[in-house]
């Protein structure tokens, strides 16, 4: 910050400089635009920021809502969403993906055409069908489309309880959920418990490949006040640490981790949910 009675201008010498720097790894975000900057593409941007990483984003919808609830959306056209996301990925080397609200059939067809031209990019899946506060971010065909899709190419497939449950057929047995989805062909499931047995003092994440259970993850269940934007956050940050080069599991790992001290750190910006704390490592002021 400038010092008080200086003006802030930086000596020639320094200002004239340009710091070439190598570019950090980039994460694309394909996901819907909450305004109220909880969820959704906002959350994501601060998110692969906070990882150091380039975040590039393509989105699928425009959402109206505030921290409350979802009040209506509109829907990108699928050409001009694969279009976006298409020529992102023909100019910058994306490192890993995210895919978050899709909204449509439409989309989720799109959005599989784009990233089977790059069957290398790991893609991290978070089958958003509403918000936290119950308003709905998907048209009823979403459902059915995601299965040929989406599923078949997430390097992880992040459903909390209800959706993974929704998708898989009305199964309730986690195993079986799970299964079910790696049936589908994605690489792994991790299954969210945030809602499970909400009055339980700690929250379990399951993580499943093919077959078994490849790690149980728990953290103290933080007192409930909602939280709007924690699917988005944790699915970005298993994305940026993919980008880092980790394997899936220690990836999963350092995205629990992150959401978790982000929730922590959480506040509350208006009238509704809390929003997590992207930012709770930051040290801006003192640069
Ligand atoms: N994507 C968008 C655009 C949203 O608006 C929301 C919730 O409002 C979500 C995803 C899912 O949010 P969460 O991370 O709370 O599950």
């Amino acid at each position: 910050m400038a010092e008080e009675g200086k003006p802030l201008v930086y000596p020639a010498s320094e200002g004239a400089d340009i710091l070439h720097t190598v570019a950090p790894p980039t994460v694309l975000t394909i996901a819907g635009s909450d305004p109220s900057g909880g969820a959704g593409i906002q959350a994501d941007l601060a998110t692969i920021a906070a990882f150091g990483c380039h975040g590039a984003a393509a989105i699928t919808a425009l959402t109206v809502q505030d921290t409350r609830d979802v009040y209506g959306f509109r829907l990108a056209d699928p050409e001009q969403l694969a279009e976006q996301a298409g020529t992102v990925l023909a100019d910058i080397p994306v490192s890993a993906i995210k895919v978050g609200m899709l909204g449509s059939a439409g989309a989720a067809h799109a959005v599989a055409d784009v990233l089977a031209d790059h069957p290398d990019v790991p893609a991290v899946v978070d089958p958003v069908l509403a918000a936290e506060g119950g308003g709905s971010l998907a048209q009823a065909d979403l459902r059915r489309a995601l299965h040929g899709t989406l599923f078949p190419r997430a390097t992880v497939l992040t459903p909390n309880e209800a959706e993974a449950r929704e998708l898989a057929g009305g199964e309730t047995v986690p195993e079986a959920m799970a299964d079910e989805l790696l049936r589908e062909g994605a690489h792994y499931v991790l299954l969210k418990g945030g809602h499970r047995e909400a009055e339980a003092e700690i929250v379990t994440d399951r993580l499943f490949s093919f077959g078994q259970e490849e790690a149980s993850l728990s953290h103290p269940r933080l007192p409930d006040r909602g939280y709007h934007g924690s699917g988005c956050t944790l699915s970005t940050a298993i994305a940026c640490a993919l980008a880092d080069g980790r394997y899936a599991i220690d990836a999963v790992r350092t995205g629990i981790d992150f959401n978790f001290r982000a929730l922590q750190a959480a506040y509350t910006p208006g009238r509704g949910q809390a929003v997590p704390n992207r930012m709770f490592n930051w040290r801006g002021w003192e640069a």
